[in-house]
């Protein structure tokens, strides 16, 4: 039997990491090259919430940039990666009983996929696909999704969850670039004693004590669901990639399952965030 196809959540942080190497965009730099090549991507980003359960089934996804106050290198990046509308309607089978729409117009790959891609995958040659997150919808059923996509690894897939185990904007620290505060420490550390431990558990970790801090929206968090979930399918358990934090309140911990891979080269902060001055963290859509 073939090995199943690695899997990975990435900690994406701010978008001007697609420009920049430091030690996370060096670390997914080293898993993409570490894999063997995958027949496609899917991706779970926290850039793509809405109301329903859905998947990308263009022959090519735009480029979508989703933020506003960053640099204009950063807006004329592209990602020109196909899409595969035939694995889009295979996925959709493999969720179900969970309806999945076929999405062939409206979205495309967001920062949330293509910031983290431009270094994992650089030659933008692999069908990249992507499945929204439902909104309306708590962890356990993300964590059972993400459980249902685990056949799609013996096909070659690379599921790939897009997003920050902690993320808090209200509470970010312009001072802290390479630094977290305490409570986001606290919230990570728990984050990865089950991930790399016993991620079935991972729906349990609302009832953390810093939750409501770490995680006061979900779409960034419920992406690590989604690999908790296939690890969970596997009966493995996950391997840090790289962590740390940034600007206080954003983690940018990394994880993958399966993988074989050397740590980045590269040292460094994550990439920094326009000044709030010129943009307020509200708008700034990390
Ligand atoms: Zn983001």
């Amino acid at each position: 039997m073939t090995k199943p196809m690695p899997a990975a959540f990435l900690g994406h942080g701010s978008p001007m990491n697609a420009l920049e190497a430091n030690r996370f965009s060096s670390a997914w730099r080293a898993f993409g090259a570490s894999v063997p090549t995958p027949r496609a991507v899917l991706a779970i980003s926290a850039h793509w919430f809405i109301d329903s359960t859905a998947v990308t089934a263009m022959a090519q996804p735009r480029t979508i940039h989703d933020f506003y106050g960053f640099p204009r290198e950063l807006f004329e990046v592209q990602y020109p990666a196909p899409g595969d509308p035939t694995l889009a309607e295979e996925i959709a089978e493999v969720v179900k009983p969970t309806e999945a729409a076929l999405d062939r117009g409206e979205w495309g790959l967001d920062h949330g996929t293509w910031s983290v891609l431009v270094h994992a995958f650089p030659n933008a040659d692999i069908p990249v696909l992507q499945l929204a997150i439902n909104a309306a919808k708590d962890a356990a059923y993300h964590f059972d999704l993400g459980a249902r996509l685990a056949p799609l690894r013996e096909r070659g897939v690379l599921i790939l969850g897009s997003g920050n185990v902690v993320h808090n904007l209200r509470a970010l620290d312009w001072k802290q670039q390479d630094l977290g505060f305490d409570w986001a420490h606290r919230f990570d550390d728990a984050a990865r004693e089950l991930m790399t431990d016993r991620p079935a558990e991972l729906p349990g970790l609302a009832s953390h004590p810093d939750y409501r801090l770490a995680v006061p929206t979900t779409d960034h968090y419920f992406p690590l669901l989604y690999l908790a979930g296939l690890a969970s399918a596997a009966g493995r358990s996950t391997d840090v990639l790289v962590d740390g934090c940034t600007y206080g309140s954003i983690s940018m911990t990394c994880y993958t399952l399966d993988a074989d891979c050397p740590t980045g080269r590269e040292e460094g902060p994550a990439a920094p965030i326009p000044d709030p001055k010129v943009i307020a963290p509200e708008d700034t859509n990390l």
